[in-house]
């Protein structure tokens, strides 16, 4: 851990090393240099600064009070007042890790008339929610949004926060993790906590051939994104709690960026949405036969996915990749057709309620994931699943 010494003593002009900051995040007041933490270490004052300010780096950083922090906070997602559904299930794992060390669920909401959404957010598990609603925070913009978050660790100590994987998350999290110069884990697919109130951080890494378990044992909060569908959405219970009120000034609210108009893009469900998902693997031989899978799906009112084989083949739309590079998924029935079941695919479809994999391997490792296995050419196979079902359907 590093930090920025200010020798006060040298500084002949103060006025001029405040404009040293590109982040504006030098400050002199009542006769005193400060820096604050808009610092990004860019180390440009310690350059220019005549010796004024000084890098230190500390060899052995004195631990964290874990006393001092309490709770395990969740950033909700909302656009236009709808909360994003991330924001159900990381309250319910939040819940899960909060009762294991006795400490309160917080959920922060930030945005623009959105208050009337606490009531919600009580109702999937927060104890208590803080509402930032304010004009300026209607439209995701990152400057904000952290300072907002900033404010809201700084007056209510959390000990852990989580934010979803999604667009805006993983742009918030990481910059207000900097800020309080502590650890994040992305994309976590395991999370646990233990008695010392540190965060079990687990995430697939090098490839998905291990399990990586991460911990931020001197520093707090401690930062975690967890991406859609990874958890489940916890049952809805009787909306108790707390709904506290929050603002910050206005300086802390302004943006470099002014949104001129939105434009709603033409909402697609995507694979992430899906009950029902048919799989493509690199058992299809040509991406006309696509069509067969396409046709099964429709039949069951599903969606087709691949793996990554097909997506590199160019044959299907990146958006539908499942996995560890792709997206997680979580339907009620997934089929998957010439699908080998590698680590890095399994990864992003082991929470499906029913596999059924269909391979000419019987040694294949979809096997082991898969609740029902058929051992079969799919070219065989799948034919006669659209005639049963037609002839099911009355077509
Ligand atoms: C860092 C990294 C990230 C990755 N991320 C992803 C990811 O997100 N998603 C992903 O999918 N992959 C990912 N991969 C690639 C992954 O390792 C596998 O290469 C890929 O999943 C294999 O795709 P497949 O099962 O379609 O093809 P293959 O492994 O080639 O399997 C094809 C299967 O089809 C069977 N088969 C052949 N003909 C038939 C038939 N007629 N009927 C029935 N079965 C048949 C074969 O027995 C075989 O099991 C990643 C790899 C790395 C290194």
């Amino acid at each position: 851990m590093a930090f920025i010494k200010i020798h006060q003593e040298k500084a002949e002009n103060p006025t001029a090393l405040v404009k040293l900051c590109p982040f504006g995040a030098i400050h002199y007041d009542n006769g005193k240099l400060d820096i604050d933490s808009g610092c990004k270490m860019c180390r440009i004052c310690i350059k220019k600064g005549g010796g004024v300010f000084e890098y230190v780096e500390e060899k052995n950083a004195p631990a964290v009070d874990k006393s001092a922090w309490r709770g395990v906070a969740v950033v909700a997602e909302q656009t236009a007042g709808a909360v994003h559904p991330i924001t159900f299930e990381l309250l319910g794992k939040a819940r899960d890790l909060a009762d294991k060390i006795n400490h309160p669920v917080y959920c922060v909401l930030i945005g623009y008339r959105i208050a009337d959404k606490a009531d919600e957010l009580l109702s999937y598990g927060a104890d208590e929610v803080f509402v930032y609603d304010d004009p300026a925070l209607e439209h995701f913009r990152i400057e904000p949004y952290t300072a907002v978050l900033e404010d809201f660790i700084n007056k209510n100590l959390p000990s852990t926060v989580l934010v979803g994987g999604t667009t805006s998350g993983r742009s918030l999290a990481p910059r207000v993790a900097a800020r309080f110069r502590t650890g994040l884990t992305a994309d976590c697919t395991k999370l646990d906590m233990q008695p010392s109130t540190d965060l079990d951080q687990i995430r697939p890494a090098y490839g998905g051939n291990i399990m990586a378990h991460i911990n931020t044992p001197k520093h707090r909060p401690q930062f975690a994104t967890v991406r859609y569908k990874i958890f489940p959405i916890p049952p809805k219970r009787e909306a108790i709690g707390k709904i506290t009120r929050c603002s910050l000034a206005n300086p802390q609210l302004n943006s470099a960026i002014s949104v001129q108009k939105v434009t709603e893009k033409k909402r697609e469900v995507g694979i992430e949405e899906a009950e029902v998902i048919v799989v493509a693997g690199r058992g299809i031989r040509k991406q006309e036969d696509l069509a067969m899978l396409e046709e099964l799906a429709g039949l069951l009112g599903g969606k087709l996915a691949s793996t990554r084989s097909l997506i590199e083949a160019g044959w299907v739309n990146p958006r539908c990749q499942i996995g560890l590079s792709g997206r997680t998924v979580k339907p009620k029935l997934i089929i998957t057709c010439g699908v080998s079941g590698a680590i890095q695919f399994v990864a992003g479809m082991s929470g499906s309620e029913l596999i059924v994999a269909i391979n000419t391997d019987p040694n294949a490792a979809i096997f082991k994931s898969a609740h029902i296995g058929i051992h079969g050419d799919l070219y065989k196979i799948v034919p006669q699943l659209i005639e049963k079902i037609k002839l099911e359907k009355g077509q």
